[in-house]
């Protein structure tokens, strides 16, 4: 059963960096001692859902370069957050779902080298893809909570909430003495290792347990 994917108004997307060692390496970048964190608009969320034929929509490769996909786990929250312990963060959850945190790859790296912030690689409209909240009660703890991005067909990334550096309950309490969080904002959780440039036409999907959606990129 899922919840409508609009029930609660996002405010902002909070995405973490490096959550997966693995991924890290493949990026050649170190293993971070606290979650790295930035943040996508809400003006750059794209829904899909799991009745429908949904389409990803890349910048132009021409002006933008490549777009990577990166799948996550991501969580909704039902109640605010400021400076929480890890109970209260657990109680504050209000909705999981999977997303892809979409990246102009070429373009960050450039902006690192320069030492610029990220949002020109991060932000941009459709840059953060989030499928159907689903209900919290189905899953228990956030302790394994494994999922799945195929593309056509073939397995890309194969997550495990197991192999965070920093778990869901954690990550929301040590965000939250970053800064406040808000009813309705979303933590994409970060990306197991396996990201990869989305070409024209292929055909994504996306798993998490009995839950499945599909994407075809334009
Ligand atoms: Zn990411």
């Amino acid at each position: 059963m899922t919840l409508s994917a609009k029930s609660q108004a996002v405010g902002k997307v909070v995405c973490v960096g490096r959550n997966y060692a693995a991924h890290a390496r493949e990026l050649g970048n170190e293993v971070p001692s606290s979650p790295l964190l930035f943040m996508k608009p809400a003006s750059s969320i794209v829904w899909i859902n799991s009745e429908s034929d949904n389409k990803i929509v890349r910048p132009e490769v021409a002006r933008y370069g490549d777009t990577h996909y990166e799948a996550e786990l991501c969580i909704q929250l039902s109640a605010d957050l400021s400076a929480a312990t890890i109970q209260q963060a657990k109680q504050a959850i209000g909705g999981v779902t999977l997303g892809l945190d979409l990246t102009l790859r070429d373009l960050q790296s450039q902006l690192k080298d320069k030492g610029q912030p990220w949002e020109r690689a991060k932000c941009f409209d459709g840059a953060c893809v989030l499928a159907d909240w689903l209900e919290v009660q189905a899953f228990d703890d956030f302790t394994q909570v494994a999922y799945q991005l195929y593309i056509n067909d073939e397995l890309k990334q194969d997550g495990d909430s197991a192999l965070m550096l920093f778990p869901i309950y954690e990550l929301l309490a040590e965000i939250s003495h970053a800064f406040s969080l808000q009813a309705g904002d979303v933590i994409m959780t970060g990306t197991p290792s396996g990201v990869g440039i989305l070409q024209a036409g292929d055909k994504l999907k996306l798993v998490l347990g009995t839950h499945k959606w599909q994407a075809r990129v334009q």
